[in-house]
C-alpha cells in the first residue's frame, strides 16, 4: 500500500542545508497499525508529512498504491490527500466558526460532493464516533476528546485508505488519550489503517508495530508482539499509570451524576488490575469515597481479601457507608487475625456513639441471623464488657448459650464484670461447669471460686485428669486462682501423673507463680517427694 525507498530531506539554513531524513526504506501494508517514534528531532514529522503528501521527498522513491507519487507538485498531492488520506493533529485542527457536522462535512466539499450527500456521510461518521449528539455544537463548546472525535470523523469522511495521527493524543489528558486510542483501534479493527506519530513510549505500544526513527534513519523496525488495547489499558505494567488511571475514574466517577455509568468502568478496571498489588491499595479509598451500594459491594469484597494492608485500607475509610455499616466493619476488623487490622478497628470504634453500635452489636449477636463468625460474637462480649453498662447484660447472658465454646468463655469473662449479684453468678456459672469447651469450662471454674466455691473445686478435680489435653491444660491455668495450698496439692498431684508436654509446662508455669508468691522450692519439693513416694508404695 504504502512503499518507500531510500528517502531523504534536506533543508537549507542559513547558507547550507540540513539533512533530515538520511535514506529511509519501509513499506506498511493494508490493516496495519504503525507507530512512528522517535525522540524530539528525529525527523518523525518530517517523514509523515512526506507519507501524507503534505510535502514531496528530497529524492528517493514513494508509492503510494502503486503510483510514484515522489516527484507530485502542490496541486497533485493535494488531490492525493483529499482522495486517501484522513488526518487527525494534536491541536485538532477544527474550524471554530462552524459546527461540528460542517466541519466533518468539510473535506467532502474539496473533491466535489453536494451539500445533503456531504451531511448524510458526515452524520454516519459522527454516529460511528459517538458524537451523533452533537453535531450543531460549535467546536468551542466541545471537551478536548469530543473535539478529537470530531477531527476523527472528520478524517473518515472520504473513505482513505489511510488514517494518518500525530500525537494525536498529546493535547489530552491520558483518560481521554485512552479513549482516543481505543477509538482509533476499533478503526484499526474495522479495516482502517494506521500511521501513528508519537514520542511517548507508551502510546507507541497501542499499535501493532513500532519504527524507531533516530537522526533521520529508521533504527529498529518491530512487531508489538502485545499491543496494549486501550479499552483495557490492563497491560500496560506501568503500576503508576493504573494507579493514575483508577484515580481518575474514581474521581469522574463520584462527580458525576451518572455515576452509574461510570462505576461499571471503574468496577472493570478494578477487575483488571485486582493482581497489581499497588493498585489494589488504592482501591477501598477510592470505592468507599464513592458510598454507592455497588461500591459497599466492592469494599465488602476487598475486606474479605487475604492481604491485611488492604483489609487496614478499608477499615481506614468505611465510615463514608454511614455508621451502621462502617460499624460491622469495625467488628469484623476487631475479629481480624491481623493486630494492626484490629489496632484500626478499636481505634475506629472509640469515636462512635455507644448507643448507635449497641444496635449493631446486637444484630450481630441474635441466633441463626447473626453474625457467622464466631471470633466476631466472641469480640462483640468483650467490648460490652468494657462498657460495663447493666443495660447490655441481657447480651451478655445470651452469649453463655452461644453454639460456640470461644463465644461462651467471653461471655463468662464479661460476665465477672457485668453481674454484681453472687446468688446471680452462681446460678448463671453453674451449667457452665461440664460445658464441652476447655476454656468456657475453665472460665466457669474460675468464676465460681468466688462464689460457690466447693462445685468450683469439684468440677476442677474432674477437669484435671480428664483425658482431653485442652482439658488438663485449661485446668492447670485454673489452679494459679487458688490459695497456694490448695493449688500445690492438685498440681503435685498431677505433675507426677502427667505425660503430655503442653499440661506439664502449664503446671510449670502455675507452679513458678507460685514460687513468686512465697511457697519455697524446698516445701514444693517436699510435696512432690511425698506424693511421690505415697504413689509409688501404692
Ligand atoms: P520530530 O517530529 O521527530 O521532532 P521534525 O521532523 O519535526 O522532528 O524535525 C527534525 C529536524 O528537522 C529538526 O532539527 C528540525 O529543526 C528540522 N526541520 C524540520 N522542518 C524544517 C524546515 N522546514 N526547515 C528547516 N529545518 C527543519
Ligand atoms: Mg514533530
Amino acid at each position: 500500500m504504502i512503499a518507500i525507498e531510500n528517502i531523504t530531506k534536506q533543508f537549507p539554513l542559513a547558507g547550507k542545508t540540513i539533512s533530515v531524513l538520511k535514506g529511509i526504506s519501509t513499506n506498511i501494508q493494508k490493516g496495519e497499525f504503525v507507530s512512528i517514534m522517535g525522540p524530539s528531532g528525529s525527523g518523525k514529522s518530517t517523514l509523515s508529512s512526506i507519507l501524507g503528501c503534505l510535502a514531496a521527498p528530497s529524492s528517493g522513491r514513494y508509492l503510494l498504491m502503486g503510483e510514484d507519487v515522489s516527484k507530485a507538485g502542490g496541486d497533485k498531492l493535494a488531490k492525493i490527500r483529499n482522495k486517501h488520506i484522513g488526518f487527525i493533529f494534536q491541536d485538532f485542527s477544527l474550524l471554530e466558526g462552524i459546527s461540528v457536522v460542517e466541519n466533518v462535512m468539510l473535506p467532502l466539499f474539496y473533491v466535489g460532493i453536494g451539500r445533503s450527500a456531504a451531511r448524510k456521510k458526515a452524520l454516519e461518521r459522527l454516529d460511528q464516533v459517538g458524537l451523533g449528539h452533537r453535531i450543531n455544537y460549535l467546536p468551542r463548546q466541545l471537551s478536548g476528546g469530543q473535539k478529537q472525535r470530531v477531527a476523527v470523523a472528520r478524517a473518515l469522511v472520504n473513505d482513505p485508505l489511510f488514517l494518518f495521527a500525530d500525537e494525536p493524543t498529546g493535547a489530552l489528558d491520558s483518560r481521554t488519550g485512552i479513549e482516543i486510542m481505543g477509538l482509533i483501534q476499533k478503526l484499526n479493527a474495522l479495516g482502517h489503517t494506521v500511521v501513528q506519530v508519537t514520542h511517548s513510549l507508551h502510546h507507541c505500544n497501542f499499535g501493532k508495530r513500532i519504527l524507531y526513527l533516530v537522526d533521520g534513519l529508521i533504527v529498529r523496525d518491530e512487531t508489538v508482539q502485545r499491543p496494549i488495547f486501550a479499552l483495557d489499558e490492563v497491560e500496560d505494567k506501568t503500576t503508576a499509570n493504573l494507579v493514575n488511571n483508577i484515580w481518575r475514574l474514581g474521581l469522574a466517577a463520584s462527580k458525576q451524576e451518572g455515576a452509574q455509568a461510570d462505576f461499571a468502568e471503574l468496577k472493570r478496571f478494578y477487575e483488571a488490575v485486582k493482581e497489581d498489588h499497588k493498585c489494589l491499595l488504592e482501591a477501598p479509598q477510592l470505592f468507599c469515597q464513592l458510598a454507592t451500594p455497588d461500591a459497599l459491594h466492592v469494599a465488602r469484597e476487598l475486606f474479605a481479601h487475604k492481604d491485611w494492608a488492604i483489609r487496614a485500607e478499608v477499615i481506614k475509610y468505611c465510615k463514608s457507608f454511614g455508621r451502621e455499616e462502617a460499624c460491622t466493619f469495625y467488628l469484623k476488623g476487631l475479629a481480624d487475625d491481623n493486630e494492626w487490622v484490629r489496632f484500626l478497628a478499636v481505634g475506629a470504634f472509640r469515636g462512635v456513639p455507644v448507643e448507635q453500635i449497641s444496635r449493631v452489636l446486637q444484630d450481630a449477636l441474635v441466633e441463626k441471623t447473626g453474625d457467622k463468625d464466631e471470633r466476631i460474637r466472641a469480640t462483640i462480649l468483650v467490648i460490652i464488657a468494657g462498657w460495663k453498662r447493666s443495660d447490655l447484660k441481657e447480651l451478655v447472658i445470651k452469649g453463655l448459650s452461644d453454639p460456640d465454646g470461644r463465644v461462651r468463655a467471653n461471655a463468662i469473662e464479661a460476665l465477672e464484670i457485668m453481674v454484681t449479684s453472687n446468688s446471680e453468678r452462681a446460678e448463671l456459672l453453674k451449667p457452665l461447669l461440664k460445658d464441652s469447651n476447655n476454656r468456657a469450662r475453665a472460665n466457669a471454674i474460675k468464676g465460681l471460686l468466688s462464689v460457690d466455691k466447693q462445685a468450683a473445686l469439684e468440677d476442677l478435680h474432674k477437669m484435671i485428669v480428664d483425658e482431653n489435653n485442652l482439658m488438663r491444660v485449661s485446668a492447670a491455668w485454673v489452679l494459679r486462682f487458688l490459695s497456694k495450698s490448695e493449688a500445690a496439692e492438685v498440681l503435685v498431684n498431677r505433675l507426677t501423673k502427667e505425660k503430655e508436654e503442653g499440661v506439664l509446662s502449664q503446671i510449670i508455669g502455675s507452679l513458678q507463680q507460685l514460687l513468686g508468691e512465697g511457697i519455697t522450692l524446698a516445701q514444693l519439693l517436699v510435696m512432690i517427694d511425698s506424693s511421690a513416694l505415697s504413689q509409688s508404695k501404692g
